[in-house]
């Protein structure tokens, strides 16, 4: 069973938050502020740790540094009623896997937390030979993708970009993050590559499939 710490102020939230996880075969427990927040995650076993960046005393974002600064290494989603792109910026590089705003539905996080724990391993324990999301299959020994039944001839690069946003479904991932994973750290980052790439995919794939997150980067939709 996948234990989840939710860290959140608000009543009405952890409430609404603990139900819907434990309806779904989730264990939960809730930190109130960020004291308790680093207190909880570093005493106990975790597999995911949800986290509103508006605390009393320590916020989010001081939890998330600290967190990650002490070798916590599980999956974090930050929960924010902020819809500030620069806060989203700053939690994905501090380490935060995925963020969700508020008011959000339910069906939605636990989409997220799922694909998150299947990601980290913790839902499967094995790794994927063939990576799916949405109605794309893409075989890593082959090097063959499908879009339903439908075989794709995809680039390498096309095929490297693919996998990588197969490999975080629902993650935003920036077009610095994009560039470091399928072009490597010496690319220029003014360059419009990732953007180009992306509309190939679109194409190839199918326009749905990539979410443009405007002044983030890009989104892989894990569902139609
Ligand atoms: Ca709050």
């Amino acid at each position: 069973m996948n234990r989840i710490l939710i860290v959140e102020d608000e009543p009405r939230i952890t409430l609404f938050l603990e139900k819907g996880f434990r309806a779904n075969g989730f264990m939960t427990a809730v930190a109130r502020d960020g004291q308790a927040a680093i207190q909880f995650a570093l005493e106990d076993e975790w597999d995911l740790v949800i986290l509103d960046l508006g605390l009393p005393g320590k916020d989010g974002l001081s939890v998330l540094e600290e967190l990650r600064g002490q070798g916590f290494h599980h999956p974090v989603i930050i929960l924010t009623a902020r819809d500030d792109v620069q806060d989203k910026v700053t939690g994905l590089e501090l380490g935060a896997d995925d963020y969700v705003t508020k008011p959000f539905h339910f069906d939605e996080l636990l989409a997220r937390v799922r694909a998150r724990l299947r990601v980290s391993g913790t839902a499967t324990g094995q790794t994927e030979m063939v990576l799916r999301a949405n109605n794309i299959a893409l075989d890593l020994r082959t090097r063959r993708v499908y879009a339903g039944d439908r075989l794709v001839e995809l680039s390498a690069r096309e095929f490297t970009l693919a996998e990588t946003f197969l490999r975080h479904p629902e993650q935003v991932m920036s077009r610095e993050q994009l560039l470091n994973h399928v072009w490597g750290y010496d690319y220029d980052p003014g360059s419009n590559i990732v953007d180009v790439y992306v509309g190939y995919l679109r194409k190839k794939l199918g326009d749905e499939l990539i979410e443009t997150v405007r002044g983030v980067g890009y989104r892989l939709r894990s569902s139609g």
